[in-house]
């Protein structure tokens, strides 16, 4: 039997824990939406921005926008995924996070469409005051909106490769189609959160010859040695910017990386980025998502040394498409799984967040 209430973890207010609500089922569903049954929903580092502030969204929300669940309820006329896959009650899914209008300036004109004006993030952009209230994956149901692009899971694929490798996966599919890795690149990636061990793992499989971390804590440097990397250069043992630099330098012939991929969120990391690029290299952000502040730079590098600068923000359907193919067909499906090291039940979320915060997990997630 149904059931009749669906509790869900609520950002209330900033930097405060979240509160367990409980919301109402929906009596009714409209054509083309799907209720689901969250398995697992991953605390992404966006979500911890979120709860610091770090970004404008109207409180309150349900967060949790990277989720694995189960088709609960099916509305009328939704009877396949995005990729044509017939769906039925009982299906593992996941989706893509956010809907965009397909009408504005950069869903038609300009092919934009993760810049879409009018974009609605699942976790991220729904006011939880607002019915039908259940619009986050850290709850135990999540009612998707018609047109959301649905994934059905294959058999024997795990939860926790589809949730370890999360939106940071999709987010570098979408970086690297924007600042591709050639065969043979040396690239070096900083940050070894999710998006830098995603990144790690697509460079490897694109043909990267030499890839060096930059990074900490030691647990994580150590996963990103699993995930292939050929140096792993800890900011905790060599804290000094110019050490570092040195360092890569040393590994790339002197000249600096074909690319650098920032992954790490902090703002100072931009600035040594580009020092860390060869002449005529390619620098990918990635990991500014949230707004984290100014930083000093001198743009007189990126003149001299003829920087090509990629930004890459979120992702497309194609994109998670492109992700779950990744980790259906390659050993790092394994890997990702191995990246969920802390599980909370929904009561627990805000020691959740904290774990996350502490950079004390590989990838923490929630099981309601
Ligand atoms: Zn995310
Ligand atoms: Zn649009």
């Amino acid at each position: 039997m149904l059931a009749q209430a669906s509790r869900a973890a609520v950002l209330t207010a900033y930097q405060e824990p979240l509160q367990v609500r409980e919301y109402p089922m929906p009596a009714e569903l409209s054509p083309g939406e799907c209720l689901v049954r969250v398995e697992m929903a991953g605390i992404c580092g966006t979500d911890v921005h979120l709860w610091l502030g770090q970004l404008p969204i109207p409180l309150p929300v349900i967060l949790g926008h990277e989720t694995v669940g189960r088709l609960e309820r099916l509305g009328a006329g939704l009877n396949q995924d995005w990729r044509g896959t017939p769906l039925s009650i009982g299906d593992q899914i996941t989706w893509a996070s956010s809907i965009v209008c397909g009408e504005c300036f950069y869903c038609r004109i300009k092919r934009q469409p993760t810049r879409c004006l009018f974009r609605k993030a699942y976790g991220i952009s729904y006011c939880a005051d607002d019915a039908p209230h259940l619009r986050g994956g850290y709850a135990d149901y999540i009612l998707l909106r018609k047109g959301s692009a649905i994934f059905r899971l294959p058999d024997g694929l795990k939860t926790e490769s589809v949730v370890g490798a999360g939106c940071a996966l999709t987010t570098a599919v979408h970086g690297f189609e924007r600042a591709p890795v050639n065969f043979g690149d040396s690239v070096v990636i900083q940050g070894t959160g999710p998006v830098g061990l995603a990144a790690l793992a697509l460079a490897r499989h694109s043909g990267a010859e030499r890839i060096i971390v930059i990074g900490a804590p030691d647990h994580r440097l150590a996963l990103a040695r699993k995930f292939g990397a050929d140096e792993a250069i800890s900011i905790e043992a060599v804290p000094d910017v110019s050490h570092r630099r040195e360092l890569v330098l040393d590994k790339t012939g002197g000249y600096g990386a074909d690319l650098v991929v920032e992954c790490a969120g902090y703002p100072a990391t931009v600035p040594e980025g580009m020092e860390l690029c060869r002449d005529g290299g390619t620098y990918l952000v990635l990991g500014q998502y949230a707004n984290a502040g100014n930083v000093e730079m001198n743009p007189h590098t990126i003149t001299r040394k003829q920087l090509k600068i990629v930004g890459s923000w979120a992702f497309e359907p194609r994109h998670v498409d492109g992700a779950l193919r990744f980790i259906e067909r390659t050993q790092w499906g394994e890997l990702f799984a191995s990246e969920v090291t802390h599980r909370f039940p929904l009561q627990a979320v805000s020691e959740a967040l904290e774990t996350v915060r502490q950079h004390r997990s590989a990838k923490a997630v929630i099981v309601p």
